[in-house]
């Protein structure tokens, strides 16, 4: 079968790669329909993580089921589903509690798998035609026949869960401000799942014109620091007082992004931003080890955080991998229902063979690619 495969930092190819079949009789392999490119593919793909040459991306896949193993109840060939990016077992601690992207069985010596991603697990990518998922009765969400709400429901496997998880860890509730720090499709999915959980203002800070743009026909106030201190402008709006609530959509590439004009981690920035007592939610990816890094410290991991202004404002946080199943009914039955749109981040949908392009380009944050969805099929 066909796959977009990693190379070398900067370089995919799409290739010929061996079949995914069934290993366990609890899997099923599914015929990926659609399968889309995240901003946490692009720390491999600049070569940030020591990835080796030849893992196959994508972990935000769905499909329909192809082929079903003799210990699978609950599926049959031709369901469509939707595949959560974390690998889950259902039956450890972890998953008990609903914390699936912790899982304790499917990643030996870590916390939590995924598909296509490097210290995640021995699980292939689902840019590629077929994708095997484990434990399939536990990681497949049911969606309705047919090809309505694909753009959506592509969406469910990450970056909305990720989103909400985002805003649910910072505990926003109606009528709140919050900042949310990172306009990528991630920070848009934050802002859009707060005022779904009804905040009064979302402010996004970013400094890509065309991801501002979408900020603001989501209903968010979209603030350039390219152009204006966000801190300031953001105190100034909620009368000197700060946000109520802010999340960090935006992690440790802050600090490697070159020629940002604030390379330090906006994990301080939120700190200045938000109110005293308030809460802080981090989706954006914090690497325990970073090859890549410009010295040593950052390269274990060790950046510096502002404890003493954080614990002066008695503020608290939430941090980690989104929990996909914990939000992912909920989200496609408010898609059902109408009352969410989240493909509105989607920019682009290209067959798998314009992969290699479509990476190059959002890398760069270029217009127009800010999240690209790939049909191996079309
Ligand atoms: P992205 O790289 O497209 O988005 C990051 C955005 O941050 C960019 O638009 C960039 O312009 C902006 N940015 C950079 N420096 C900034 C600064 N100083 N202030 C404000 N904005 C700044 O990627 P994405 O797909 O949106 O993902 C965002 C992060 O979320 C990544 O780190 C990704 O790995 C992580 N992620 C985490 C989870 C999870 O489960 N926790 C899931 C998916 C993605
Ligand atoms: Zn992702």
């Amino acid at each position: 079968m066909r796959a977009v495969v990693y190379k070398e930092p900067h370089q995919v190819e799409v290739e010929e790669v061996d079949d995914a079949r069934i290993e366990d009789p609890t899997d099923v392999v599914i015929k990926v329909t659609t399968a889309a490119i995240c901003g946490s593919d692009l720390h491999m793909y600049e070569g940030r993580t020591g990835a080796e040459a030849g893992i196959v991306f994508g972990h935000e896949n769905m499909g329909v089921v192809e082929e079903v193993g003799s210990g699978v109840a609950s599926l049959k060939k031709g369901d469509r589903v939707s595949i959560p990016f974390n690998v889950a077992c259902g039956f450890c601690k972890n998953c008990l509690a609903g914390k699936t992207g912790f899982c304790l069985t499917v990643n030996e010596g870590f916390a939590g798998g995924a598909y296509g991603y490097v210290s995640m697990g021995p699980y292939r990518g689902g840019q590629a035609e077929y994708l095997r998922v484990p434990f399939a009765d536990f990681n497949c969400l049911p969606l309705p026949e047919g090809d309505q709400h694909e753009r959506d429901f592509a969406m469910l496997s990450d970056i909305f869960p990720t989103g909400y998880h985002a805003a649910t860890m910072a505990q926003v509730s109606p009528g709140e401000t919050v900042a949310v720090y990172g306009g990528g499709p991630v920070g848009l999915m934050a802002a859009y799942s707060s005022l779904i959980k009804g905040a009064s203002r979302v402010f996004l800070v970013d400094k890509v014109p065309s991801r501002l743009d979408l900020a603001e026909k989501i209903g968010a106030i979209p603030v350039n620091f390219a152009e204006v201190d966000p801190v300031e402008v953001i105190t100034d709006q909620t009368a000197g007082e700060g946000t109520d609530k802010g999340i960090d959509a935006v992690g440790y590439q802050a600090t490697v992004s070159e020629g940002e004009e604030q390379p330090a981690i906006v994990l301080n920035q939120l700190v200045h931003t938000v109110r005293p007592t308030g809460r802080l939610g981090v989706v954006g990816l914090y690497v325990p080890s970073d090859p890549g890094a410009p010295d040593e410290n950052a390269a274990e991991g060790k950046l510096l955080f502002e404890i003493g202004k954080f614990f002066e404002k008695g503020q608290t946080i939430g941090t980690g991998q989104a929990d996909v199943k914990a939000y992912n009914r909920q989200l496609r039955d408010l898609i059902i229902a109408g009352r969410a749109e989240p493909g509105f981040v989607v920019s682009k949908e290209l067959p798998l063979e314009g992969a290699p392009e479509a990476y190059e380009r959002f890398d760069k944050r270029e217009e127009g690619y800010s999240k690209v969805l790939l049909h191996p099929w079309e």
